[in-house]
């Protein structure tokens, strides 16, 4: 007999067309896309840290700014308690005790006069609002002698609101440290959540913080330029994270975002791939069907043939032989049907159409029908069958017929996937609810990875003791559609090389089937 060639499969080179279209078009292309990303978030996260820095020095600025302002009220605020003649006369004396009198602290001031060349701007000033700028600018002049250390100034407006001279002053350094500072940062950053500011002097002596911290934790610091504050330190942090943090912490969560979605393509390229895969392999699984069958047809068909035409011409030696030859023929074209039940009721299954039609059903006798056709053929080729019924089997409900062809499906197998040890068993035993028909055999066994797979359609197991004997891969789908119409499963048991055993699990029938 000629061994048919099984490769009408799809060529192995597509695997690798498939692999080379999966790394060329996708894999390499998101790889190079997470480099980028990751370069990128790394550069962008420099840069974060870099803007964010100089956002907090713009903010101290801001806050610089703010507190010279806040300064200049305060200045104003006492000059005017002292009134205009006190300054213009700028007697320190006068002015302390006109605070006093005003009940401001008396010791605000190191000094405090008004510089006003009245006359030339009440003059001036009547020429209307927008000669105001130029009007300082001349007054500004006029006033010629340049600040001193510490001093500051602010305009003086005149009642009608337009500046009338310069309001010179120098706050005391006990008032700026412990009055000025203090109330300004009590006032605008009392509960303010995010930052947490400090000033100190030159020598890092602290003179007020917002909150108390660890010097090394302030992140930017700046030296003040302004008159009243000048060389005081203002320094700055956030509160619950500190800048390089927040960006690490940014560039954590991108990184963690791109690795997400690499994972997420890395997923959906292998359900692609496997899909495929799955593709392939069925189609290459569908051509070795395909070769298979027609060589499962051809094989008894040639014996059948065979043998009946040396009965028919007579050609047989003895009457024992003729027996046999019948036999064979029997036995060969009882396996054509098999197949081509099996063939036929699948392609019922595959189109929907397949129906079972449910009765009460005596297992025992079921299982003693087939024993029975199959004992003889079986014996004869050296195998030897034992068969245990359980007394008392409760009925099952089930379709005889797709019954018998599951078990006559397990037996061929069993015989089948049998090498030197033929031995098979048949047991049948009820227990919670199922009557379970279990056959078992010493032949090759399945691996724990095939076992799941053996029941999908048109699947062999890998194994070359297996492909050594033909067969079209349908019969485990079929006993398994079977018996999940009947509402049972079936369940295989196996070693490699120890035997099988693959067992039909049927529920009992209930009290009025
Ligand atoms: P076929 O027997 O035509 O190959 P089946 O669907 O009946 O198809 O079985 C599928 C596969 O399961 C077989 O190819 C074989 O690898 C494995 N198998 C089934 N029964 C046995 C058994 N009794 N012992 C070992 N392997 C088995």
């Amino acid at each position: 007999m000629r061994t048919p060639t099984s490769t009408l499969s799809a060529p192995d080179d597509a695997k690798g067309r498939l692999i080379s279209i999966f790394v060329g078009a996708v894999l390499l292309p998101s790889i190079a896309l997470s480099y980028v990303s990751v370069r990128f978030t790394r550069e962008l996260t420099e840069t974060r840290i870099q803007s964010d820095h100089k956002r907090a020095e713009r903010t101290l600025y801001y806050i610089e700014r703010d507190l010279v302002q806040s300064a200049h009220a305060k200045a104003l605020e006492g000059a005017r308690a002292v009134g205009t003649e006190v300054l213009l006369d700028g007697r320190q004396e006068a002015v302390r005790e006109a605070l006093e009198v005003a009940r401001l602290d008396p010791t605000m001031f190191q000094s405090l006069h008004l510089e006003a060349p009245s006359i030339r701007i009440a003059g001036k000033s009547a020429g209307g609002r927008n000669k105001l700028p130029e009007e300082v600018r001349e007054l500004m002049a006029a006033l010629g002698s340049p600040l001193q250390e510490g001093e500051d100034q602010v305009p003086w407006l005149g009642s009608d609101g337009h500046p009338v001279g310069l309001l010179r002053f120098r706050f005391s350094a006990g008032y700026v440290h412990r009055r000025l500072v203090k109330e300004y940062f009590e006032r605008e950053f009392a509960g303010l959540s995010q930052l947490v500011l400090r000033v100190s002097e030159p020598d890092g002596e602290l003179l007020y913080e917002t909150a108390p911290t660890p010097s090394a934790k302030f992140e930017v610091e700046r030296r003040m330029e302004s008159a009243s504050f000048r060389d005081l330190r203002l320094a700055l942090r956030y509160k619950d994270v500190s800048i390089a943090g927040d960006a690490r912490r940014w560039q954590l969560w991108t990184l963690s975002l791109i690795g997400l979605i690499d994972l997420t393509l890395g997923a959906g390229l292998y359900l692609v791939y496997s899909n495929v895969r799955r593709e392939m392999r069925l189609s290459r699984l569908k051509s070795d069907f395909v070769a298979n069958v027609s060589h499962e047809l051809k094989t008894p068909l040639a014996l059948v043939r065979l043998f009946a035409e040396t009965l028919e011409l007579g050609r047989v030696p003895s009457q024992e032989k003729a027996a046999q030859y019948y036999r064979i023929i029997n036995k060969e074209s009882q396996r054509l049907t098999q197949l081509i039940d099996n063939i036929l009721d699948f392609s019922r299954i595959e189109a929907g159409r397949k129906e079972y039609r449910l009765g009460r059903t005596d297992v025992a006798r079921v299982v003693a029908e087939v024993v029975e056709a199959y004992r003889f053929p079986i014996e004869q080729q050296g195998f030897g069958l034992e068969v245990e019924v359980a007394a008392d089997l409760p009925a099952v409900s089930a379709d005889q017929e797709a019954l018998t062809q599951a078990l006559l499906n397990l037996m061929n197998n069993a015989v089948k996937f049998s090498r030197e040890e033929k031995a098979i068993t048949l047991r049948v035993t009820t227990a919670d609810g199922f009557v379970r028909i279990a056959v078992s055999d010493k032949g090759i066994g399945v691996a724990k990875s095939e076992q799941r797979k053996i029941f999908e359609k048109f699947y062999r197991a890998e194994d070359s003791l297996v492909h050594e004997t033909k067969g079209s891969g349908l019969g485990l789908p079929l006993v398994r559609h079977i018996m999940d119409a009947h509402g049972g499963r079936v369940e295989v048991e196996s070693q490699p090389g120890q035997g099988s055993t693959f067992s039909l699990v049927l529920p009992v029938a209930g009290g009025d089937d």
